[in-house]
């Protein structure tokens, strides 16, 4: 893993550093190029905005690694109220959550309860997406999925092409007709469990990518997302689709607000379907810190929010 990356993922998890740089301004600038705002009005603003290029959007409250129970309650709470105002406002916009945000650390059946009263709201189209978090909470995540996903044919799984194990756990879920998306990955893991370089984690990508193509064309996988910002995977895999006879319109790539909206622009003009997830909320420093990890070039970004007036 390049040093940059590595020192990066590290300072996510500084406690110093999550209560402390929040407070600079620079930082703050610099967070606003990742996030419309931190209020639930922001995003459905940034939504709307969305919805008029024909980009469709998820919304993720952040936070993550809550440690009681009413914090828990309160975040489930907030998603319930944030599936009314998405209903009402009538906009084409999904929600994803971080188990561990609905209470994983404390106990899986609260998790679970949690998990299960969110997408007992949603519609039955819509999918609601579980995040994937770092290894030690890929089982309990999966389990939970599995338990969520045998009563509702609406959950999503993210799935992340770092690691070893995924396409075992792609093989696993299929038989259960899951929605994936399928990312890269975005925390800090080591050479055992994880692809250590990028042409190998690319690699596992496509044949991950594809295989949940294919089941999605024999009906094995509602929805198959790819939340990637990597312009030669996608048109690699625009191109197998195409090569395949699957239908653009089953074609779909998430990326993150602010990250290559070009490209998310085009493919919705080219008739793929294109979706951006939308962070918002105050605990948002880990999550920021691992958007500088991805892209350390976003660090001159940030020098020069610094030196701005
Ligand atoms: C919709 C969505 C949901 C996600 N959910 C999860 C999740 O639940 N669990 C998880 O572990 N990870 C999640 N991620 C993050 C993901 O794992 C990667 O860390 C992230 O997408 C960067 O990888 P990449 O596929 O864009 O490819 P990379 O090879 O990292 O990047 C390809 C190119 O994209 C651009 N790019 C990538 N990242 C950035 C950035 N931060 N700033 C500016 N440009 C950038 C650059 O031009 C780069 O060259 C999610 C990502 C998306 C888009």
């Amino acid at each position: 893993m390049p040093v940059m990356r590595s020192i990066l993922l590290a300072a996510s998890q500084n406690k110093w550093l999550r209560e402390n740089a929040v407070n600079y301004p620079f930082v703050r600038r610099s967070v606003s190029r990742f996030m419309p705002g931190e209020s639930l009005d922001a995003a459905m603003e940034a939504a709307r905005g969305l919805e008029q290029k024909k980009i469709a959007s998820v919304f993720t409250n952040l936070g993550e690694n809550v440690k009681d129970r009413a914090e828990a309650l309160e975040v489930t709470g907030h998603y319930l109220e944030v599936l009314r105002r998405i209903h009402e406002s009538g906009l084409n916009t999904e929600i994803s959550v971080k188990l561990t945000q609905l209470g994983l650390d404390l106990s899986a059946d609260f998790c679970f309860e949690n998990l299960d009263r969110i997408i007992t709201q949603e519609k039955k189209d819509a999918i609601v997406w579980v995040d994937m978090e770092a290894s030690p909470y890929v089982d309990a995540t999966l389990d939970i999925y599995k338990r969520a996903l045998a009563k509702y044919p609406n959950a999503g799984i993210c799935l992340q092409a770092y690691l070893y194990r995924t396409q075992k756990d792609v093989e696993g879920l299929l038989p259960m007709r899951p929605s994936i998306r399928l990312v890269k990955g975005a925390y800090k893991e080591p050479p055992e469990i994880a692809y250590p370089n990028k042409h190998a984690v690319d690699e596992n990508y496509f044949a991950l990518a594809t295989a949940t193509m294919a089941a999605q064309a024999s009906g094995g996988c509602p929805r198959a997302a790819f939340g990637t910002h990597d312009v030669n995977l996608i048109r690699r895999l625009a191109e197998h689709a195409a090569h395949n006879g699957y239908p653009k319109n089953h074609f779909e790539v998430q990326m993150l607000y602010g990250i290559q909206r070009e490209e998310q622009e085009r493919l919705a003009r080219d008739g793929y379907r294109s979706g951006v997830l939308v962070a918002y909320g105050t605990y948002w420093y880990p999550w920021f810190v691992r958007r500088l990890a991805e892209r350390p070039a976003n660090l001159w970004f940030m020098a020069r929010n610094l030196f701005a007036a």
